[in-house]
């Protein structure tokens, strides 16, 4: 073999600058010209669907999600529940787009609650137990509202674009060298697009949702020192395995500490729109 020589057990192989490149100039373009504002913490985030796009979305899941459960028609229950999600709707209401909100119950021994885009709320039953009462069952929905009025389902689904064309990118980068090193490399790639961009952003996203959620349910005067009690309840769950919403809602000790930063700013939102 010459110097010139193309073979495949070249020790480092090529590696492409420009789809990197390229990538990191769309990356920018893209990040800068779909910036938005979330409502109470004025954080920025990236969102590239309309409103309507993400609204249809969410209707489509919910609907599948609706019919292949058993739903609760009627009763104390569903009653609360729709009574605690108009309070909030309202508390909320200079915050939302204008979502066509639904709430449902569904009859499950699963401890869980979750939210969808476009404002599509359901709860199982199997929360209600740890939900305790309405000021805690107010918690839960809180949290789930605040989602999505935050538009986190959009968010996550421009991250993963962004990721998804960064591999592709990176693919096409490495494609010149031998295999083993374009499997290694990619897969560190995976790994940190996991742990250090998908991982965290649901956490930020989770701490974010308990935040305004708290706000809300204090304009709407529920009372806001019940979200750290639920939250205790819920980490002490079911005894053995812990309940559903935790695995994606991961509860800790860090959650418990963040509410009662919070809570002064909530405490006095409470007691000036509820005279206590
Ligand atoms: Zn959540």
């Amino acid at each position: 073999m010459n110097r010139f020589g193309r073979t495949a057990a070249r020790p480092g192989g090529r590696f492409r600058l420009l789809p990197i490149i390229l990538f990191a100039i769309y990356g920018l373009y893209y990040y800068f010209s779909n910036q938005q504002e979330v409502p109470v913490t004025g954080r920025s985030q990236i969102v590239d669907m309309s409103r309507e796009q993400e609204a249809a979305l969410g209707l489509q899941s919910y609907r599948q999600i609706l019919s292949q459960s058993q739903v609760i028609q009627s009763g104390q229950e569903l009653d609360a529940i729709r009574s605690i999600g108009r309070r909030i709707e309202q508390a909320a209401a200079a915050d939302d787009p204008g979502f066509d909100w639904e709430y449902s119950l569904i009859q499950s021994e699963q401890a869980n609650a979750f939210a969808l885009p476009g404002g599509k709320v359901a709860v199982y039953t199997g929360i209600l137990p740890i939900a305790q009462n309405v000021d805690g069952l107010a918690v839960i929905m809180g949290h789930e509202i605040a989602h999505a009025i935050a538009r986190h389902g959009a968010e996550r689904m421009a991250y993963q674009k962004l990721t998804q064309l960064g591999t592709m990118a990176a693919g096409m980068s490495v494609s010149g060298m031998d295999p083993g090193q374009q499997q290694m490399v990619m897969a560190a790639l995976g790994a940190g697009a996991k742990f250090g961009v998908l991982l965290p952003f649901s956490r930020d996203h989770e701490s974010e949702a308990d935040f305004i959620g708290l706000i809300y349910l204090a304009r709407a005067c529920f009372d806001p020192r019940e979200a750290p009690k639920l939250w205790q309840r819920m980490g002490q769950g079911a005894g053995k395995a812990p309940p559903e919403f935790m695995s994606t809602h991961p509860s800790s000790a860090t959650r418990v500490r963040q509410f009662e930063q919070w809570m002064p700013e909530a405490l006095e939102i409470y007691q000036r729109s509820c005279n206590g």
